[in-house]
């Protein structure tokens, strides 16, 4: 799916003329190819403290990035991070953030920005409090006002983990890098140092067996493609009326194909039989299959309320508990979810669809502490405004409006929730526990 208007702005006259009428200017976002490099340029870590100077040590010396830990004003940085674990009052943001500042104009495109900060809790004094929820502020207008498809987002750390912890730098990692290009304005909670960095980070997933339902096309098709080249064995799932499709990404991928109506009673059982009689394991349960039936709920029936409910998220409920009391799904797994903005801020005509999404986020949260006995986790990812054939649906004026309505001005490709879902189910995400990591390019709707 293309958006005519992006390509427009961003060549030859009309490119011109759109800046002449000072229309919205969306720029081509850069996304990751195997063996790019993490940056481009340097990267310039401000902020004061043990735990800062921890932080530019590990980029500086695992990483090999050129560190820079003062701002020179024209240099052109491509990232920076806020390393702001260890304020105790609000005063203390002025430096580092007007650090910032000065390097903002001369930003080349794509760059990054990143906030690394501690989650404010319920006894901390009240100075501590307000700084730790500035940054929650600062941050969110802060990706507003970067353009060229620049992005800034946010670390939250809970209280005792460590900044150099594989969850963190693992997180951060996701963030510099172009695997986040449609990530924007999000501020990731890091709820423990578990997890562990890969000795490979082009293959992060290897030898592991992940199975994607609705994967015959459109973003599960993408989540397939992104888990294999990450290294993992995949299962593509899907129904049977979509079986060629399916069987053309199994074989893509090098994996094998599973017809099935996820929402069977013996779903669960059926995925994990195929999982372990032809892989030997499994470690990666991605729900990506959904519908949308649309309606107001005062033209609402029955069947369009129940299906979007029996897809989107009993069936979820309903393979997770099979696959939980199985005990073969315990050396570390990963549950990953799709959500989506509709769950969080609601959308005129999808009660049902948002009922079923902001159950996917509740679900995440309350399986997660199940599944963290066996090192394992289960999170959500919630899609903004994705270039599939499900969006391709939306009338064509409301669907060029609702493209711009981001920080990023377009929408995303399914490979940029496919990379975030990639993301979450390596083992670099083990701190990551019952969240919902937004993709929407700074959405202007809903937290
Ligand atoms: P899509 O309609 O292009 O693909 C969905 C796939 O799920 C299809 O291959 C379909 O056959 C399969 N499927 C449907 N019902 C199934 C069932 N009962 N059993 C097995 N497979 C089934 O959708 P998409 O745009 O790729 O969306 C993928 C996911 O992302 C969905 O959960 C959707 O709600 C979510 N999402 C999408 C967007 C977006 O902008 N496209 C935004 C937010 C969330």
């Amino acid at each position: 799916m293309s958006d005519t208007y992006l390509n427009l702005v961003n060549s030859g006259f009309t490119k011109k003329v759109a800046k002449q009428l000072g229309l919205p200017q969306p720029a081509p976002l850069r996304r990751y190819e195997p063996g790019q490099p993490l940056l481009q340029g340097a990267v310039l870590v401000l902020g004061r403290g043990s735990e800062s100077d921890a932080l530019a040590g590990f980029l500086s010396a695992d990483w090999d990035l050129d560190v820079h830990r003062h701002a020179t004003p024209g240099t052109r940085y491509s990232a920076v991070v806020l390393a702001l674990t260890e304020l105790t009052h609000p005063d203390q943001l002025s430096e580092p953030v007007l650090a910032v500042g000065s390097v903002l104009k001369s930003l080349p495109k794509g760059a990054r920005v990143v906030t690394v900060s501690r989650a404010p809790r319920a006894d901390d004094a009240p100075a501590v409090a307000a700084a730790r929820q500035g940054v929650d502020g600062l941050l969110r207008s802060l990706a507003k006002e970067l353009r060229g498809g620049s992005t800034g987002n946010g670390l939250v750390l809970a209280a005792d983990v460590p900044v150099t912890a594989p969850s963190v730098v693992g997180a951060l990692r996701f963030f510099l890098s172009t695997k986040s290009a449609f990530v924007d304005g999000q501020l990731l909670a890091i709820d423990s140092a578990a997890g562990s960095l890969p000795s490979d980070w082009e293959k992060p997933l290897a030898g592991r067996v992940a199975v994607v339902t609705g994967a015959a096309r459109g973003i599960g098709a993408s989540i397939a493609d992104t888990l294999a080249r990450d290294g993992a064995t995949v299962v593509a799932v899907d129904v049977p009326a979509a079986g060629e499709q399916l069987v053309t990404v199994a074989n893509r991928v090098r994996g094998t194909a599973l017809q099935l109506d996820v929402t069977a009673d013996d779903a669960g059982a059926r995925i994990l039989e195929h999982a372990l009689q032809r892989h030997g394991r499994l470690d990666i349960v991605v729900h990506n299959a959904g519908i949308t039936r649309d309606k107001l709920l005062a033209n609402m029936t029955p069947d369009k309320w129940d299906s979007v409910l029996a897809v989107n998220i009993a069936s979820q409920l309903r393979i997770n508990e099979a696959l939980l009391t199985s005990g073969d799904f315990t050396d570390a797994p990963r549950i990953v979810s799709l959500a989506s903005t509709s769950g969080i801020a609601g959308n005129r005509g999808q009660t049902n669809y948002a009922a079923s999404k902001g159950g996917v986020i509740g679900m995440v949260r309350a399986t997660a502490p199940l599944l963290e006995a066996f090192g394992g986790t289960a999170n959500a990812v919630a899609p903004g405004f994705i270039e599939t054939e499900m969006t391709a649906r939306i009338p064509a004026v409301t669907r060029q409006v609702a493209r711009r309505l981001n920080s990023l001005q377009q929408g995303g490709q399914p490979v940029d929730v496919a990379e975030t879902v990639a993301f979450l189910a390596s083992p670099a995400a083990g701190g990551v526990v019952g969240r919902v990591l937004r993709v929407c390019g700074q959405n202007m709707v809903g937290q």
